[in-house]
């Protein structure tokens, strides 16, 4: 007999798992379908996050960190630490067992909730049923009341520099190297490029990233983007813009990378080169010829603001769909649709939705960057606050960076908060909560913040929108 559900969703990501939970939460008989499987084989949930993206890059990051300070932030403190050394595969394994916590920990969350878990290859024929075929090419069709679409994304591929996961490799091989290399290559200055990057480049790697754009981080604000490109620079990291990858040759476990700049044709040899050029949408055998799901021209399914497709009943969110390609963004999609398949009115936030890189100093934003609002002939008022000033980041001595908080002129409401320093994340957070709220730079500044706190940070700058800041000469007095 046909199994029913009331909503089936494709992908356990954090866009599918999060929606699958929320709608048996809501009282929706679910079932969720993934098939992606573990190095053992094994089923594992979490999507493209838990397994290959957000957890474990930070995993790497965090142990990287430990290591480069304690190589080199130690001795300012008083600490000697003679004879440091690194386990990489010892490093590599700790954050393998993060993630088999973490995606073990969402099959519990299944079964506590009542998501029935659907092992196999999903895919949607016409009138909302869904064809599941196992590991073994054993297909069945359920009938569903609504579909969720959240099959994720993957790295994008270049013609110049083709993947082998050996000396080239994309985002999921550079979580794996067993060794530092000595020489390495990014093709990429996004997100994943300068948190990879950063994360072989502490444990001792020479890092050159390579990017075709000549601005780096243009969707930053560009006074946070100028000062992180002088901060990486300085610690080392080689970062030549407007450099475009023109081919490659892997030779004895060395790759030569041609590329062209301003100055014409260059080439660099390197131990490992990780290609990080972008994510595209994942739809592969997604959707039968008769589905009517219509997609995009760039190859994502095509939704509007509630993540409905052209069929009415079936969803898509997350990465397979229009804008940030973020799990915070794919979650909160899940949630929205759920909700509104169980007759809620809910709506998504999509002008609140915080970056984050996790390098370090860690670099954040939410709402409008400063040279948005001009475009947009919008009068703002400007508060900075550097670290430099910060009590609590010289006692932690990580004083790099500032903080900026951007006001509408007229109004005062906070429109962007832009953070590059200790717990940007954190503090940008702060700012999200405010903004959804419609905080004024005034709200935020008469505020008690605790002292001592980086969050101070945060306190000052949007005091010194409107020149009232008190640990920082201000511009501008009123
Ligand atoms: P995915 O996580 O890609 O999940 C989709 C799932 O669907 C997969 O498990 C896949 O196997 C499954 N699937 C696909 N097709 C089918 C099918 N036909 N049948 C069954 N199953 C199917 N984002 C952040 O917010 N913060 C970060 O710090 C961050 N760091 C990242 C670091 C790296 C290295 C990478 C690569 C990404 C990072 N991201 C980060 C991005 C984040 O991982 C994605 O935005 C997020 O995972 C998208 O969630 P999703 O549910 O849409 O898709
Ligand atoms: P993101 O999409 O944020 O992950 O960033 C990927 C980056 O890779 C973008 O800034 C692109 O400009 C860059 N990129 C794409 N193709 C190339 C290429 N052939 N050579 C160098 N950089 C590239």
């Amino acid at each position: 007999m046909t199994q029913k559900f009331d909503v089936v969703v494709i992908g356990a990501g954090p866009g599918g798992y999060v929606a699958a939970i929320k709608a048996a939460q809501l009282g929706l008989k679910t079932a969720c379908i993934e098939k992606y499987q573990d190095k053992e084989g094994k089923v594992a949930l979490g999507g493209t996050c838990l397994n290959v993206g957000c957890i474990p890059s930070k995993a790497l990051l965090d142990s990287s960190w430990k290591y480069h300070e304690a190589k080199e932030g130690f001795a300012i403190h008083g600490i000697e630490a003679k004879g440091v050394s690194i386990d990489v595969p010892a490093m590599v394994a700790r954050k393998n067992s993060i993630i088999k916590n973490l995606t073990g920990g969402v099959a519990g969350l299944f079964k506590a909730n009542g998501v029935t878990l659907l092992e196999g290859h999903g895919k949607l024929l016409a009138n909302k049923q869904v064809e599941v075929t196992d590991k073994d090419g054993k297909a069945q069709v359920i009938e569903a009341g609504h579909v969720i679409l959240a099959s994720g994304s993957r790295p994008v591929d270049i013609p110049p520099a083709p993947v082998d996961q050996d000396v080239i490799v994309d985002s999921t091989g550079a979580l794996e190297f067993q060794s530092v290399p000595k020489k390495l290559g990014v093709i990429g200055a996004g997100v994943i490029g300068l948190e990879l990057g950063s994360v072989w480049a502490r444990l001792g790697a020479e890092v050159t990233v390579i990017e075709a754009l000549d601005k780096f981080l243009p969707a930053a604000d560009e006074q946070v983007a100028k000062e992180a490109l002088k901060t990486f620079t300085k610690q080392g990291l080689k970062i030549r813009l407007g450099a475009r990858v023109t081919g490659s040759e892997v030779k004895k476990k060395q790759v030569t990378v041609n590329f062209t700049d301003a100055e014409g044709e260059q080439q660099l040899t390197f131990d490992k080169l990780i290609v990080a050029v972008g994510r595209r949408p994942v739809t592969t055998d997604l959707l039968a010829a008769d589905s009517g799901v219509d997609m995009d021209e760039r190859g994502f399914i095509f939704v509007n603001d509630q993540c409905e497709t052209s069929v009415p009943g079936v969803y898509a969110i997350g990465d397979v769909v229009r804008g940030a390609m973020l799990a915070h963004k794919a979650s909160e999609e899940g949630i929205m649709v759920a909700e509104r398949i169980a007759g809620h009115k809910a709506q998504m936030n999509y002008d609140l939705i915080p970056s984050v890189i996790y390098t370090h100093p860690e670099i954040a934003w939410v709402g409008k960057t400063e040279q948005q609002l001009k475009a947009e002939g919008v009068a703002v008022n400007v508060g900075t606050f550097p670290f430099a000033a910060s009590g609590r980041a010289m006692a932690a001595n990580d004083t790099g960076g500032l903080v900026k908080v951007i006001a509408d002129a007229n109004t005062d409401r906070v429109l962007g908060v832009h953070v590059i320093g200790p717990s940007a994340a954190e503090l940008v957070q702060q700012g999200a909560i405010g903004m959804e709220f419609g905080t004024s730079a005034e709200d935020l500044g008469m505020m008690v913040f605790s002292h001592p706190t980086l969050s101070e940070a945060l306190h000052e700058a949007a005091l010194a929108v409107n020149g009232h800041a008190i640990h920082i000469a201000n511009r501008k007095k009123r």
